[in-house]
C-alpha cells in the first residue's frame, strides 16, 4: 500500500500523486479490502462481520463510532490485554491526541508500520513545495520543532503524542538529508525534553546559520509565534552567545547543549551586532525577512482553529507567504496541500486515498448535523436501535470519490491501525478535485469554541468550568446572568477572555467586587478546564493566565440587540458562547467595570492509567 520511490526523485515524488489522485477510487478500495482481511479475525470487527471481510457488510454492519464508542477497547489494551482485540498487527504505542476524554486525552492506536506510512506522507510533500518554489536545495531549513511528555501504560506501551512519536523514531533521524546537515536545529535540541532549552537552543542554531536559511516554521503557527516571543525575550543573550561563542550556562541537557555548542563553534561578533541591530530596533514588523533574510516562505499550519495567527505572522513576516502544507492527525495522517503558494484563505487538502479508507457524513451548510439527530444508530452502545434508523445513517455516508463540490461532511476513517468508521470531528467542505481526489477545506472542529495552541474546548466544558467557578459567588449573594468568551491573541502567549455580567441577588445592581475572589474565580475555571488546556499553561506555557472582564448590567442585551441588527432571529437568539466578531468584542469590552486574571498555574501532572 505504500509505493516505493526515491525521495530525492521529485518527478517520481509528483508521479505518485498524480497516480493516487487519478485512481482515488480504486486505490481506496483496495485499501478497505486490505484492513478487512487483515483484521477480521479481530474481536471487534468479527463482532460484526462474523469473519466476513466482506466490503458491502462492512458498510452495513460496522457502526460509525465516536471516541467512548472505542475507549473500553483502547483501554483494555493499554491495560495488556493483546493488540488483536482491534487490530492484526501490534499497536506499538498509543497516540496521545489533544482531545480528551473524561479529562484525559483520547488515545489512538498506532503500529510500526504506521511510522513508516508517516515517512511516506512527509516525503512526499517536498516534491509539491520543489514545484512552485526553487533552489530549496540550495540551503537549510529552519523548522523549530517540540517533543511533549510522555508515560508509560500499564501494559508497558508508551503513550504520546504523535509528533513526539515520530521525532523520536529512527525514521525521523533518518529523514531524507538530515545526513546532510539541510536543518538548523540538531535532533538533540528538538528532542531536549525541556521545552524552553529546547526552544533557546533552536533559535540560537537558527540564528547563527542564517545565512543559509531558506524556509522557516513549526508545525502550527501558535508554535512559531512562541518561537517569536521567546526571541523577543532573549535576542540579547542569543547575541551574546553568538558574541562569545559560548551557550548560556543555564542550557544543562547534555546532548542538547553538546550539539548546539559544535554548531556556535566560534565566537562571531560581526554576526552578532547584525542581529542586535536587527532585533533593537523599535518596530518587529518583517523581522523574520530581516534576521533570515534568505527565507522564502513560513512553513506554519495557518488553517482551521490556527487562522487567527495569519494577521500577527504577516506582522513579523515581512510579506513572507505562509504555507500549510498538511492537514493530519493522531489517528492519521490526512491530506496534503497541492498549491502550498495559496492563501491561507484558499488553502484546500486532498486527502491521500493511501493513507486510510475515509468516508464522510453529510452536514448541513450552516454545519449543523445532519446525522446528529439520528444519534442512537451512530453507536456500538445502542445496538437495539431500528434498522430504519440504521439505514438512514448508512445513507448519509459517501465514499471519499462521491462527496459534492460546495457541501459540507464529517470525517469517519477506518484505519489500517484499529479504527473502524471512527469520526474524527472535523468539519470539511469540497472546494474541488484533484484529478479524482477531492479537495477540501478545513471548516472547523465539531464543537470547539475555544483554542489557542493544542488546546479545544467546548461548550460543554466551558460551561462545566464557570459552573464550578460560580460556586463561589453564591454565598455572597452573587449572581452570574450571562457569560460568553474569546481568545485574546493580541499578546503572544493568547488567553481565554470571559466576559461575566453579574448583579446581586434580588436587584439589578452591581455586586462589589471583591479582588481575591474574582482571581480565584479565574483559577477554579483553569483548574476545571481538560487536561490540554492545563498542559498548554503549566508545562507549554503556550496559554497566558485566563482573564474575566466583568461588565455592567445590559451588556448582554447590548450584544443581544447587536446580534440581531446582524440577522440573528429575535425569537432564536441564543448567548453566543464564543465571540468571534470584533465588533461583537467591542460592545462587551465598552461596558466592562473590573479585569482579573488567574494568580495561579492549573493543576497539571502528567496523566496516569
Ligand atoms: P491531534 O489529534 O491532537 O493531532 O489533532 C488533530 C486535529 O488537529 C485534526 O483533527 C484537526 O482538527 C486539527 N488539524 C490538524 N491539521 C490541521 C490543518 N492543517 N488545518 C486545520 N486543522 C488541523
Amino acid at each position: 500500500m505504500l509505493p516505493r520511490y526515491d525521495p530525492n526523485d521529485n518527478e517520481a515524488g509528483m508521479k505518485l500523486l498524480e497516480d493516487l489522485t487519478t485512481n482515488a477510487h480504486q486505490v481506496q478500495q483496495q485499501v478497505l479490502e486490505k484492513i478487512l482481511t487483515q483484521n477480521v479475525h479481530t474481536e471487534y470487527l468479527s463482532s460484526f462481520l462474523n469473519g466476513h471481510s466482506n466490503k458491502k457488510l462492512f458498510k452495513e454492519k460496522v457502526p460509525v463510532v465516536n471516541y467512548e464508542d472505542i475507549k473500553p477497547y483502547i483501554e483494555r489494551i493499554a491495560n495488556g490485554e493483546p493488540s488483536e482485540i482491534i487490530s492484526a498487527q501490534p499497536i506499538t504505542e498509543l497516540l496521545t491526541s489533544s482531545g480528551t476524554s473524561g479529562g484525559q486525552p483520547k488515545m489512538m492506536p498506532s503500529t510500526a508500520e504506521d511510522l513508516d506510512r508517516k515517512t511516506f506522507f512527509y516525503n512526499i510533500l517536498m516534491p509539491v513545495m520543489n514545484k512552485y518554489v526553487d533552489g530549496l536545495d540550495q540551503g537549510k531549513a529552519m523548522h523549530l520543532l517540540f517533543i511533549k511528555p510522555e508515560i508509560i501504560t500499564p501494559s508497558g506501551l508508551m503513550a504520546r503524542p504523535v509528533l513526539t512519536s515520530y521525532y523520536k523514531s529512527n525514521n525521523f533521524r533518518n529523514r531524507p538529508f538530515n545526513r546532510f546537515n539541510v536543518y538548523t536545529s540538531p535532533d538533540e535540541a528538538i528532542l531536549c525534553p525541556d521545552n524552553k532549552q529546547s526552544m533557546y537552543c533552536q533559535l540560537l542554531c537558527g540564528l547563527v546559520q542564517r545565512d543559509e536559511v531558506l524556509r522557516v516554521g513549526a508545525v502550527f503557527a501558535s508554535a512559531f509565534l512562541r518561537a517569536i516571543k521567546c526571541l523577543e525575550d532573549y535576542w540579547r543573550e542569543l547575541c551574546s552567545n553568538i558574541r562569545t561563542g559560548h551557550v548560556s550556562d543555564w542550557i544543562t541537557n547534555p546532548s542538547c547543549r553538546n550539539a548546539v555548542s559544535l554548531i556556535l563553534s566560534k565566537p562571531n561578533s560581526d554576526l552578532a551586532d547584525l542581529i542586535e541591530q536587527e532585533c533593537g530596533s523599535k518596530s518587529w514588523e518583517g523581522i523574520i525577512k530581516r534576521v533570515w533574510p534568505r527565507t522564502k516562505y513560513i512553513e506554519v499550519i495557518v488553517t482551521g482553529s490556527m487562522a487567527q495567527y495569519i494577521p500577527t505572522l504577516e506582522f513579523y513576516s515581512g510579506g513572507l507567504p505562509l504555507v500549510s502544507t498538511m492537514y493530519a492527525s493522531s489517528e492519521c495522517y490526512l491530506g496534503i496541500n497541492f498549491k502550498p503558494l495559496s492563501k491561507p484563505s484558499d488553502v484546500s487538502y486532498t486527502l491521500l486515498p493511501n493513507m486510510a479508507y475515509f468516508e464522510f457524513l453529510h452536514v448541513e451548510k450552516n454545519h449543523e448535523q445532519v446525522s446528529e439527530e439520528i444519534q442512537c444508530n451512530t453507536t456500538i452502545s445502542d445496538k437495539n436501535c431500528t434498522q430504519k434508523e440504521y439505514k438512514k445513517e448508512i445513507m448519509e455516508l459517501v465514499d471519499l470519490v462521491d462527496v459534492k463540490l460546495g457541501h459540507y461532511y464529517e470525517l469517519v476513517i477506518t484505519t489500517f491501525t484499529g479504527l473502524y468508521r471512527y469520526r474524527v470531528g472535523d468539519i470539511l467542505m469540497v472546494t474541488g478535485f484533484h484529478n479524482n481526489a477531492p479537495q477540501f477545506r478545513f471548516v472547523h472542529r465539531r464543537n470547539v469554541v475555544l483554542s489557542i495552541d493544542t488546546d479545544k474546548t467546548n461548550e460543554d466544558d466551558l460551561f462545566n468550568a464557570v459552573t464550578q467557578a460560580k460556586r463561589l459567588l453564591k454565598p455572597l449573594g452573587f449572581l452570574l446572568t450571562e457569560y460568553t468568551s474569546y481568545v485574546d491573541t493580541s499578546s503572544i502567549p493568547g488567553h481565554y477572555v470571559l466576559f461575566w455580567e453579574l448583579k446581586m441577588k434580588g436587584n439589578n445592581d452591581l455586586p462589589e467586587l471583591d479582588h481575591a475572589i474574582m482571581e480565584q474565580c479565574c483559577s477554579i475555571v483553569e483548574d476545571s478546564l481538560d487536561y490540554v488546556y492545563r498542559r498548554c499553561r503549566k508545562k507549554d506555557n503556550s496559554i497566558g493566565p485566563l482573564e474575566i472582564r466583568v461588565v455592567k448590567h445590559g451588556t448582554f442585551d447590548a450584544l443581544m440587540d447587536f446580534c440581531v441588527s446582524q440577522g440573528s432571529s429575535v425569537n432564536q437568539y441564543k448567548t453566543p458562547r464564543c465571540i468571534k466578531s470584533e465588533e461583537a468584542i467591542n460592545i462587551l469590552d465598552a461596558r466592562v467595570v473590573g479585569r482579573f486574571f488567574s494568580k495561579n498555574v492549573p493543576f497539571w501532572e502528567s496523566f496516569r492509567m
